[in-house]
Parts: structure tokens; C-alpha cells; sequence
């Protein structure tokens, strides 16, 4: 085959993809692989076949891709190439919940990108993302602070837009539904004005991150007992997800439907969407959401008074996931859940002992008030992030930020004088 051909074949790929044919332009760039010649076509290639797996939840084949681009990177020697490449191989570690994997090349992206190119905000947002899995907190708002700075200097909306959904995803794993919430809805306000003002030529990417973010909103108005905008939301994403056929979103939509109704006590129909949502991620190897659809099945079936022996199983399953994915408050839910269930079952003994386990957990987590020395992320509560990137309950803090001078601001965490230090991100939504 020519390669005049070859290059062509990958052009028609590209049509089927804008086409919303997705499998046969996978198709079309698999055949074109096999002959062709240019390793720089070759690299671009793999990036738009990544790009489609992605896309379609194919996280294994997203990952094979990533590989095969480092290779020819390596090969030729170049810099920028090796940059993308890692970036798509950390993106693909997170997908996979491999998040040591994912920060140490993300790092590797750092090393071989300019600085304060966007690039390099997607490296460390990537990180983000992997030390939310990692439950590292404070190494969170570090890294989105960075990402938010560069999404300034770069006018990049779209990355902002990920920065603040990030940050709204902090609160939420930390119980604070209404700064997650405040998050989520800037967040979706400016993805909503991004796609309305784009040029129309990414109008794929745009509209992704609309369906995205008014999936990440439903959860805290949910939590926050708004069921009917949570569902509006999270009906929108469907309708759009289901009609481009986003499995990603869609697994992640049956989930949040999942929460909606059994938050109303329609457990039946709850557990329906969870069945669902759980063979789907299992497919996509998502273990993080897949894990949210077990502990979701499992409270389900408890407020059913159903399939004990199945929700204990389910349950120890979701324990194992979280537990190989190294996420200490996924674990220390499984282990919550699981006390209820012993209480139910007059287990009192081994009941005190779980709790103890999740207890340990969240210290583990360093998600322990330093100020009242009780666990954070536990019970629903407003949370204070200060500059330094330490955090305690919002009403531990508020008596010490009333005494604060221009002079001293010290952290009681770390002593340091946060005038020094200024999270951005911690602050923008508070
Ligand atoms: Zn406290
Ligand atoms: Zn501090």
C-alpha cells in the first residue's frame, strides 16, 4: 500500500469519527497501521485511536496505545512527542485506577514539556485526579493551584472548567456538599458559556465537558436533597451520552439515577440502574465508579431487607477494589457499611471493631481536625481549606481566623504563616 494511500485511509478515519462511526474508523486506523512507513503518522495515528478508546471506555486498548506512542517517541528522539505520549499514558493509569502509575508519568510529562504550557496543566490535573484516587487531599489543591494558574496564562477555559469540577470532587469526598456544590455549578456555567462562544470546530470536546459537568452537579444537589434538579441534570447527560453513544458518561449517569432513587426510597428501580451501571464499568475496567455502584447495590438491598448473602458478597468485593486501587475512604465506607450491617444483625462485638478499622482509615487519610481531633469526610460538614492546603471543620477554624492579624496568620497544622501562601483554589468558591 502507498503511503499516499495509507495517510488517506487515516483522513477517512477521521471523517467516520466526525460521522459518529466510530467502529469502522477504528477500523479504518487499525488497517492503516499495518503499512505504514512515517513514525510520525504512526504516532498521530495511535493518538487518534487512543483518543476513540478512550472515548468509548475502552481503557485497556487506551493504555496498549499509549505504550506503542512511547516506543516511537523513544525512537525518534523527541521531546514534545514524549510529552504527549506520557500524558496519555498517566491519563490512561488514571483511568485504570493505577494511581502511582499515573502521577510518576505525569511527572515524566512535566520533565519533557515547556513550562506553563498546557501541557504541562493537564499533567498536573491528571495529578489531581490521581491524588483524589490516592486520597492525598492536600497534594490536590496543590496540584490544582498550579493547573488553575496555567489555565489563566494560556486562556484555556476548558482546563479551568476541569480545575473547578476537581475542586468540587475535594468537597464532595469530604462531605461538604455545599462548597462542592458551588463548584460544580461554576463549573458547568462555564463550560455551558465555553460551548456557546466556541468557533465550532471542537464542538465534540465542548459539548463533552457540558454532559460531564451536569453529571458531577447532580450528585451534591442530590445530597443536598434537590432530587429534582439532580435528575434533570443527570437525565440531561444521559440523553446526551446515550445519543453519541459516551459509554463512559452513561455508566456514570445509571450511578447517579441509582443514588436519586434510592435517596426516594425507590430501591427496586435503584438497584436496576446499580445492575446495570456495575456490568457496564466492569467492562470498562473503571474500578473507582465501579466500586460507587457496589456500595450503592448493597444499600439498596439493606433498606430492601433483601439478598443479605449477595450484599455481603457485593460488599466484599467493593472492599477488595478500593482496597487494590490504595483509596482509604472508599475503603473506610465499605467497612461503615459494613458495621450497619452487623449492628442489623446484633453483631455488636464485631461491629465496634469495624468501626475502629474505618476510624483508622480516615486518620490514615490525614483527614483528622487538628483543632477537635475527630475525622473529616465522616458526617456531612462545612470544611475550611486554608492557604497552606491543610483543612479543618469550617466552625474549629472560624474562632482562630477572627483572632488572625496582618502579622500572624499561623496554620495550627503547620505553624506557617498562610499570608506567605495563597491557594487560589481553595478559596475561589468559599
Ligand atoms: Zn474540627
Ligand atoms: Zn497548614
Amino acid at each position: 500500500m502507498g503511503q499516499r494511500m495509507t495517510r488517506r485511509q487515516v483522513e477517512e478515519g477521521l471523517n467516520l469519527y466526525e460521522e459518529k462511526n466510530y467502529d469502522a474508523a477504528i477500523k479504518k486506523w487499525t488497517i492503516s497501521l499495518q503499512k505504514m512507513k512515517s513514525n510520525r503518522l504512526r504516532f498521530s495515528t495511535l493518538g487518534h485511536l487512543a483518543a476513540a478508546s478512550r472515548d468509548r471506555g475502552r481503557n485497556k486498548d487506551y493504555l496498549v496505545y499509549a505504550v506503542q506512542q512511547i516506543d516511537i517517541a523513544h525512537e525518534l528522539d523527541d521531546n514534545n512527542l514524549r510529552a504527549q505520549a506520557y500524558l496519555t499514558l498517566a491519563r490512561a493509569n488514571e483511568m485504570l485506577a493505577d494511581y502511582f502509575k499515573a502521577v510518576s508519568y505525569a511527572r515524566s510529562t512535566l520533565q519533557y514539556s515547556p513550562p506553563g504550557g498546557s501541557i504541562q496543566g493537564y499533567a498536573v490535573l491528571t495529578m489531581a485526579d490521581s491524588y483524589i484516587g490516592l486520597c492525598n487531599f492536600s497534594k490536590v489543591v496543590e496540584c490544582l493551584d498550579k493547573a488553575l494558574i496555567i489555565s489563566h496564562e494560556n486562556v484555556d477555559h476548558l482546563m479551568e472548567v476541569q480545575v473547578l469540577s476537581t475542586m468540587g470532587k475535594v468537597y464532595l469526598a469530604l462531605k461538604d456538599f455545599s462548597k462542592a456544590h458551588a463548584y460544580q455549578r461554576r463549573a458547568l456555567e462555564m463550560a455551558l458559556s465555553n460551548a456557546a462562544f466556541n468557533d465550532g470546530q471542537n464542538v465534540n470536546v465542548t459539548s463533552k465537558f457540558v454532559r460531564l459537568t451536569k453529571l458531577k452537579l447532580a450528585t451534591p444537589l442530590r445530597l443536598m436533597g434537590d432530587f429534582e434538579n439532580a435528575n434533570k441534570y443527570v437525565e440531561e447527560a444521559m440523553g446526551a451520552a446515550s445519543s453519541l453513544g459516551d459509554r463512559p458518561v452513561q455508566a456514570k449517569c445509571l450511578v447517579c439515577i441509582g443514588d436519586i432513587q434510592r435517596s426516594q426510597n425507590n430501591n427496586e428501580v435503584a438497584c436496576k440502574k446499580y445492575e446495570a451501571a456495575i456490568q457496564m464499568l466492569q467492562d470498562m475496567n473503571d474500578r473507582y465508579s465501579y466500586t460507587l455502584a457496589m456500595i450503592g447495590l448493597v444499600k439498596a438491598f439493606l433498606a430492601l431487607n433483601t439478598q443479605k448473602q449477595t450484599a455481603n458478597e457485593i460488599l466484599a468485593t467493593a472492599l477488595s477494589t478500593s482496597t487494590s486501587m490504595g483509596n482509604k475512604l472508599l475503603q473506610a465506607r465499605c467497612h461503615l457499611l459494613n458495621e450497619r450491617m452487623l449492628k442489623l444483625d446484633h453483631q455488636l462485638e464485631e461491629a465496634r471493631r469495624v468501626l475502629d478499622t474505618a476510624q483508622r482509615l480516615y486518620q490514615e487519610a490525614d483527614l483528622l481536625c487538628s483543632v477537635c481531633k475527630t475525622s473529616m469526610g465522616m458526617q456531612p460538614d462545612r470544611i475550611q481549606i486554608l492557604p497552606c492546603t491543610h483543612m479543618f471543620h469550617e466552625r474549629c477554624i472560624m474562632d482562630l481566623l477572627q483572632k488572625w492579624t496582618h502579622q500572624a496568620q499561623p496554620c495550627p497544622k503547620c505553624n506557617q504563616n498562610v499570608l506567605f501562601s495563597r491557594s487560589y483554589i481553595a478559596l475561589l468558591c468559599s
